[in-house]
């Protein structure tokens, strides 16, 4: 089109002429479907909003009279209100190699789990009634049993997450008094969560013994003093400490807490409930072994490495228990009854650990055999090159997963992917950027990284249930 705004505006106000009535538009047959699909006061809003769209680029000489048809219109009024009616909270394929993935949402809930949520979901449940005795319960009442049962505690409490719980933790059992952590465990883990931040959240004075790379068991004997509340241990979650170190091990710590009447508190993060070495995975210390070892307290996550939803759970002594559910904040962090359901759902696949590699989705990902990614890299890849066009290759091969959320985090679990290279075999500028770009903007949007002049789609997270949706969708796309 020509540039309309030079002139005397009569050739402006010609084509501004040429915009039909609302009314008439929407009564046209093209408009039927659109209005059937999204009703006539969200159609109205987004027809005036394409006009609107059409003037302010007629203004600017990029608005062509052909989009004015009632077919035109219709067609664009219906992919703006398409685009509006996707949900914001979507399903992703999560390709980035990382199991559980803090962004992408990490464990994915196992089956009996999504059962047992729907089934509350629009009926009543005991959430707190106490069916036995028809007298009002306690929502943790449901799952204490089982919790204590597959850790060995004398009582749980379960809140939002396990940020929330050390600070529930801390505040009940540590305001205005001392805490005592070692300066290799005071860190930050990712984003808002640090140690000392959440301590004086809590009102707790956060006492430092040692170094960095070296702590010793006096170092914590020297410290405690009349306002100490409790000894603290953090898992180093998201960092090694290489070299010359030194840390006070739980079983070395118990007995120095024990001999002065304090509590020992060890944050665990992700806390699993099973020994993981029997399916080659990396080792963690369990729940059960850390209370074993001398932890009055520990806490950790739901939606970590025990593969559940997002909460946290605090188990250990009866009167310590006892005291943290007293506490105000906890009515402000308790978890709802979705949450609940689909806990106590992954804690029962427990129950069978014959079964749990083959049932709890988030191991079943962890121990997936390098075979199946292999194959499943070879059946994908000619759709994968289709989509991305010659300009690039596209090549099966070995890559390294991680298992995430600062689970074991200098551990890699082989895998296989496929990457994404310049077919001219020169180093990418921003062409791989286009193409993750692309991949993220479709339907699904496809998750993967760049690393090392390559775009890399891990495919550990792709289970075979998925892959026809994940190649149909490339396919459409071409
Ligand atoms: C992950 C983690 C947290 C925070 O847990 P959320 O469930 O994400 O709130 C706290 N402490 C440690 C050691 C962790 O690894």
């Amino acid at each position: 089109m020509s540039d309309v705004t030079g002139g005397d505006g009569s050739e402006l106000r010609a084509l501004m002429a040429r915009v039909p009535s609302v009314e008439r538009v929407l009564a046209s047959a093209e408009f039927g479907a659109v209005i059937a699909a999204y009703g006539r006061t969200q159609t109205l809003a987004a027809l005036r909003a394409t006009l609107d769209a059409w003037r302010a680029d007629a203004q600017t000489g990029r608005a062509s009279v052909d989009a004015l048809s009632d077919a035109q219109l219709a067609h664009a009024v219906d992919a703006r209100l398409a685009k509006r009616a996707r949900s914001n909270v979507r399903s992703v394929f999560n390709l980035t190699g990382t199991v559980l993935h803090t962004n992408l949402g990490r464990a994915l809930l196992p089956d009996e789990a999504v059962r047992a949520v729907a089934d509350i979901l629009t009926r009543p449940a005991n959430l707190e009634f106490d069916l036995d005795t028809g007298a009002r319960g306690d929502r943790d009442d449901l799952i204490n049993e089982l919790i204590c049962e597959l850790t060995g505690a004398e009582a749980a409490t379960v809140v939002n997450n396990n940020a929330a719980a050390v600070l529930l933790t801390l505040s009940a059992l540590a305001s205005r008094k001392e805490v005592i952590v070692s300066r290799g465990e005071l860190v930050e883990i990712g984003g808002a969560f640090r140690i000392p931040d959440i301590m004086s959240r809590a009102g707790a004075k956060l006492r430092e013994v040692g170094t960095t790379n070296r702590t010793h068991p006096r170092d914590y004997d020297e410290a405690i003093n009349a306002k100490t509340a409790l000894l603290m241990k953090v898992h180093c979650s998201n960092y090694a400490v290489n070299g010359f170190t030194k840390e006070v091990t739980l079983a070395e710590l118990a007995p120095i807490a024990k001999a002065r009447g304090l509590p020992v508190v060890v944050d665990l993060g992700s806390g699993t409930l099973v020994d993981l070495t029997q399916w080659g995975l990396p080792r963690e210390a369990t729940v059960r072994e850390t209370i074993a070892a001398g932890a009055d307290l520990v806490t950790f996550s739901g939606d970590k490495l025990l593969g559940g939803p997002q909460a946290g759970l605090i188990v250990g002594r009866a009167v310590l228990i006892a005291k943290i559910k007293k506490h105000p904040l906890k009515r402000a962090l308790r978890v709802g009854k979705l949450t609940l359901a689909a806990l106590e759902a992954v804690l029962r696949l427990y129950r069978a650990p014959e079964t749990l590699r083959e049932r709890l989705t988030t191991l079943r990902l962890l121990t997936r055999p390098a075979d199946a990614m292999r194959l499943a890299a070879e059946r994908i890849e000619p759709a994968l090159q289709r989509f991305i066009g010659d300009a690039f290759t596209v090549s099966a091969e070995p890559m390294f997963s991680q298992i995430g959320s600062g689970a074991l985090p200098v551990d890699v679990l082989p895998s296989y992917g496929l990457a994404v290279r310049l077919a001219s075999g020169k180093r990418p500028g921003g062409q791989l950027n286009r193409i993750e770009k692309r991949l993220r903007e479709l339907p699904r949007p496809v998750i993967g990284r760049i690393a090392d002049g390559a775009l890399r789609l891990d495919l550990r997270c792709l289970e075979e249930a998925d892959e026809a949706a994940f190649v149909m969708q490339l396919d459409a796309l071409e």
